[in-house]
């Protein structure tokens, strides 16, 4: 059986480019960063190329990039290392509902320490609007927490104008770009933010490696306290093949950004434009034109997601029913009932996540084998009206 891999806002394969760097440096550049000898700085160049890789991919500076184990520690560090230097008389905190996981429980976690946090709402489309987080920030806010592109809808957050609400009351802008890397042109100058988290794995790079952009003269206190790396901020010998990694990962996303078919919109909008013609009770979730190119989410009335999954996986096709990260843990999506979505609708949806590698003939294919999965699903759960139930004269 031929297996297609539409689950890359999960996680991505490696590219070819990227194992063959991490394989080199792995074999032949072992010396410490911080060492003083050849073979420590040769390290320490290897580690230097991949820093300015990374940050000319976003428009920063090299010495603006922390290196991390991946995007869940890049988010604790944004939110953990501006909490633990603000002032007294800022003790609040600032996300959005829709934030992936590693903001939102660092929120609760930091509630539990005598922080006051505030989680603002989006509309139906999953967008955060600038006048609505304007009634949540405060003189009192440290940090305004809101991710560029969502990881189950794909929407894209006006960051811009979001940051400007923040600035206007002294709080500090952070955003979980995640998912928008290597998707879409990323600049931090043009987003206005003053930190960014991004992660390997997303952008075909290896796993439990990411980096925390943080603007030159923002303050952060270290997470991980030891050695003076990174500057400081981040302690603990450099993993330096997976940084490599990171590096060359980041240098194909620009020159795949330079590209039109880069962005896959063209291959996920024949998916889409598939289904939506071809099962009846589809409908999509999110904004249609603000979204990244790869993602598309869809409601198949009367089906329960978790049985779309594991039938499609029967057939060889890797899909997501969204959030459900870890342990297929079978709770809503957070993201679809924060766009007032009913139970019903948010338990019927599917992520479909494009990447390297997807073809149109792989799109088809899926798009043909929908209509029977899905009646199918639905006779045996005879919920549905439109179920083609055999029970007529
Ligand atoms: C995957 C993901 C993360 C976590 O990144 P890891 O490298 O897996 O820790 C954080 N935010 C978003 C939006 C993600 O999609």
């Amino acid at each position: 059986m031929t297996r297609i891999y539409f689950d890359h806002n999960a996680t991505t394969p490696v590219a070819p480019e990227v194992a063959d760097a991490m394989g080199i440096a792995l074999r032949t550049v072992f010396g410490n960063p911080s060492s003083v000898h050849a073979h420590g700085q040769q390290a320490k160049t290897a580690l230097d190329a991949a820093r300015a890789a990374v940050a000319r991919l976003i428009g920063a500076e090299p010495t603006e990039m922390v290196f991390t184990s991946g995007g869940s520690e890049s988010d604790n560090l944004a939110v953990r290392g501006v909490a633990a230097v603000s002032a007294s008389r800022r003790r609040h905190l600032v996300a959005s509902a829709i934030e992936h996981e590693a903001v939102l429980q660092t929120l609760k976690a930091l509630a539990k320490d005598g922080w006051t946090t505030t989680l603002v709402g989006v509309d139906d489309s999953g967008v955060v609007s600038p006048d609505r987080l304007a009634q949540a920030v405060t003189r009192e806010t440290a940090l305004v927490s809101i991710m560029h592109a969502n990881n189950e809808i794909g929407t894209i957050q006006p960051v811009a104008e979001l940051a400007a609400v923040a600035h206007e009351h002294g709080a500090l802008f952070h955003t979980d770009a995640v998912q928008s890397v290597g998707k879409i042109p990323v600049d931090v100058s043009a987003l206005d933010v003053d930190l960014l988290s991004l992660s390997a794995h997303k952008l075909n790079g290896p796993k439990g490696v990411g980096a925390l952009w943080v603007r030159r003269g923002a303050r952060l206190r270290a997470q991980l306290t030891g050695g003076k790396q990174e500057r400081s901020r981040r302690a603990g010998t450099e993993n330096v093949p997976a940084i490599v990694g990171l590096g060359v990962a980041a240098g194909l996303a620009e020159a795949k950004l330079a590209t039109a078919d880069g962005n896959l919109a063209s291959l996920r909008d024949r998916l889409e434009a598939g289904i939506l013609s071809g099962v009846a009770g589809s409908q999509r979730n999110g904004d249609p034109h603000r979204r990244v190119g790869n993602t598309s989410n869809i409601s198949f009335d009367g089906v329960e997601a978790e049985s779309l999954l594991i039938a499609l996986d029967l057939d060889g096709v890797a899909v997501s029913t969204g959030s459900a990260c870890s342990s297929g843990a079978l709770e809503p999506s957070h993201v679809l009932r924060a766009m007032g979505f009913s139970p019903h609708r948010t338990q019927n949806s599917i992520r479909f996540s494009l990447g390297l590698g997807n073809t149109a003939a792989e799109v088809d294919h899926v798009v043909g084998l929908l209509p029977g999965i899905v009646s199918r699903l639905r006779a045996v759960s005879g919920r549905h009206a439109r179920a083609p139930l055999a029970v007529s004269s």
